[in-house]
């Protein structure tokens, strides 16, 4: 979502027992928060209606109560687990700004004040599913199950489920495949971590490249990012190579551009198509 609306909380104060030394935990001090939400407030603008808004009270209320729930060490703590519960808590915001000040922090010298200022997103991701020991379909519903259970990853739609021949020179039987569309608050990395955790939880073996496998999780898509590194490449270096992939994208993302190529998932499909 481009240019998303903001409501903003400014100056809410706190009287809390977060810091690393045992007398900040034990004494307590003075601390501020601000709170930028960021959504699209359009049709709550146009239908006077709260329910097509945050509540911006109710909305205060979940940050103060987790920055009242414990002592956190550090200020950064306090407001990634705000952000989070925010995010969480209401699936209309696309992301959260979070500033907690500590103006009375044991800094040893004569100072205005000092904060942490974060923001974070929500996260659109494609991740291709493929099965092909055992009972794919069940496998792949399995898989589903596990990944969603995270509370940091909804999976929102599934494409149907395709039966295809195996990839590469390996002899083997067919694979069931599929797509999910999936909302996450988690890095990219940290969505292959979960994603690695579901696959060895269902008993996946790398034995062989391209082999026989219980469940294979690749990311496709994460947003319009473009990363290359050691252990990650997305969009997923060959998925423009593979119907498997784009036949069940077709029906989540038919017009959902490649962000290297700036071509839709129907035009990838049509070229791959044609190249037979
Ligand atoms: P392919 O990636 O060609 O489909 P594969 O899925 O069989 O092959 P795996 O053995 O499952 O390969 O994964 C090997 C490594 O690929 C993973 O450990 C991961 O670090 C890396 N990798 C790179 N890009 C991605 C991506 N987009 N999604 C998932 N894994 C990726
Ligand atoms: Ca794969
Ligand atoms: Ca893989």
């Amino acid at each position: 979502m481009h240019n998303p609306d903001e409501i903003r909380i400014t100056g809410l104060k706190f009287y809390a027992y977060h810091g690393v030394y045992d007398s900040e935990k034990e004494k307590g001090q003075p601390f501020m928060v601000d709170i930028t939400l960021r959504a699209n407030l359009r049709e709550a603008g146009i239908s006077d209606n709260l329910t097509k808004t945050v509540n911006y009270a109710e909305a205060a209320g979940v940050a103060a109560e987790i920055f009242m729930s414990r002592k956190f060490d550090l200020i950064e703590a306090a407001a990634e687990a705000m952000a989070g519960g925010l995010l969480r808590k209401y699936s209309m915001l696309s992301s959260v700004s979070i500033e907690v000040y500590k103006p009375e922090a044991p800094i040893g010298m004569e100072f205005d004040n000092v904060s942490v200022y974060i923001t974070r997103k929500r996260h659109k991701a494609y991740i291709a599913v493929g099965s092909n020991i055992g009972d794919g379909p069940a496998t792949i519903e399995k898989a589903s199950e596990l990944l969603g259970a995270n509370e940091d990853i909804t999976i929102v739609k599934k494409s149907s489920l395709i039966t295809t021949k195996p990839y590469g020179p390996v002899k083997q039987d067919d694979f069931t495949n599929g797509v999910w569309e999936v909302d996450t608050l988690l890095t990219p990395e940290e969505l292959l971590f979960k994603m690695h955790e579901t696959e060895n939880a269902l008993g996946r073996e790398r034995l062989v490249h391209w082999g026989p496998r219980t469940i294979d999780l690749d990311i496709i898509y994460y947003d319009d990012l473009i990363l290359d590194s050691e252990d990650l490449t997305i969009p997923h270096a060959d998925m423009h190579n593979r119907d498997f992939v784009l036949k069940p994208l077709m029906e989540l993302a038919p017009c959902k551009r490649h962000p290297l190529f700036n071509m839709t998932t129907a035009q990838m499909l049509e070229v791959l198509s044609a190249e037979g």
